[in-house]
Order: C-alpha cells, then sequence, then structure tokens
C-alpha cells in the first residue's frame, strides 16, 4: 500500500452501512485504508461473529480495491498502526455519547506513540443511529434490519437469527 494509509480499527460485529459510510468517505481523505477488526481474545464469548468470520465478510464486501486492505490484530493499535508505518487512525462519531469514550481513545493513544493521530469523520445523518449492537439486538428479537446493513451482513444476520423478519 502506498502514500497516506489510514487505519480504521473497529469491531465491526457485524459491519454496517454506517461504517461502510466512513470507509467511503475516508477514502476521499487517505490514498489507503487498513480496516483493522481488533479484538480482545479475552472478550470474544461476548462477540456474534468470530474474527474469521467478519474479516471474511468485510473482505467479501470490499471485493478486490488496492487502495483498502482488511486484517486483525488483538494488540495496541498504536503497535498496529507503527507497524504498517503509518501515522493516522480514523473513527467515526455519531452522538454526543461515543464523543467521551473516542476522546478517552484518542489521548491515550496518544500519550502512547506521539506520531499517531487520530482523525474523526462525522456520521452520515442516515447512520446517526445505526451501530452493530443495536442492529444485533433488534436482529435476535426478530425486527428487521434491512437497510442498515448490506444485504450480504443481512442473510448473516439472518443465519444467527431465523426468526428475523424480512422486512
Ligand atoms: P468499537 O467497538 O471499537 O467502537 P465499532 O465497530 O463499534 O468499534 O466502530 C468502529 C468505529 O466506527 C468507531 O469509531 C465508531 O464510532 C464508528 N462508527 C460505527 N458506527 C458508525 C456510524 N453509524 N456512523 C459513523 N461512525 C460509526
Amino acid at each position: 500500500m502506498d502514500g497516506k494509509i489510514a487505519v480504521y480499527p473497529g469491531s465491526f460485529d457485524p459491519i454496517t452501512n454506517g461504517h461502510i459510510d466512513i470507509i467511503n468517505r475516508g477514502l476521499r481523505c487517505f490514498d489507503s485504508l487498513v480496516i483493522l477488526v481488533g479484538y480482545n481474545p479475552a472478550k470474544s464469548s461476548s462477540s456474534l461473529f468470530t474474527v474469521e468470520e467478519r474479516v471474511d465478510m468485510i473482505k467479501e464486501l470490499i471485493g478486490e480495491n488496492p487502495r483498502i486492505e482488511v486484517d486483525s490484530d488483538s494488540g495496541l493499535i498504536v503497535d498496529y498502526v507503527k507497524k504498517r508505518g503509518a501515522h493516522i487512525i480514523l473513527r467515526g462519531l455519531r452522538a454526543m455519547s461515543d464523543f467521551e469514550y473516542e476522546f478517552q481513545m484518542a489521548l491515550i493513544n496518544r500519550r502512547l506513540n506521539r506520531n499517531i493521530e487520530t482523525v474523526f469523520l462525522m456520521t452520515g445523518s442516515r447512520w446517526f443511529y445505526c451501530n452493530s449492537s443495536i442492529i444485533k439486538e433488534a436482529s435476535s428479537l426478530g425486527g428487521t434490519v434491512r437497510g442498515l446493513v448490506p444485504d450480504s451482513i443481512f442473510q448473516k444476520l439472518r443465519e444467527k437469527y431465523p426468526d428475523m423478519s424480512n422486512g
């Protein structure tokens, strides 16, 4: 990967249209993006999809794009960013409720490595309330999440929650 690389870390459990909006807009700002499925091995039982499933679902969605790479890592984000020779962490911001957590993360990451900057993109207004937890909760209770996630992800959610309405 060449040029200015940004690393977009997250749980992506699963990837939503809100994430995709940030990816598309991130590509307007940076030459290449690494979508990093970050995970904590101690917390793996709380996720719906395994790390491998999440990586595969994102790869399938992205297809062949020389400007995007999908990877996973369980260590410190700043260490991963440094290892990739990058200097930017890309994050998305939705409601004020994101702000406090994102602010803390950006400050601790800056303390850990002053050469790395966190850049925020404001959510697209259509995706303001779209997050992976809400998607999982609604699907598990039988509500449809069509339109909030790509069709391929919708199908994967249906495999987990066969009772989910077709929308
Ligand atoms: P994490 O568990 O690290 O917060 P997520 O997968 O929930 O990971 O989110 C990864 C990043 O994408 C975060 O910066 C989050 O704020 C952002 N994001 C998630 N959903 C949206 C959305 N609907 N609009 C904009 N940014 C979003």
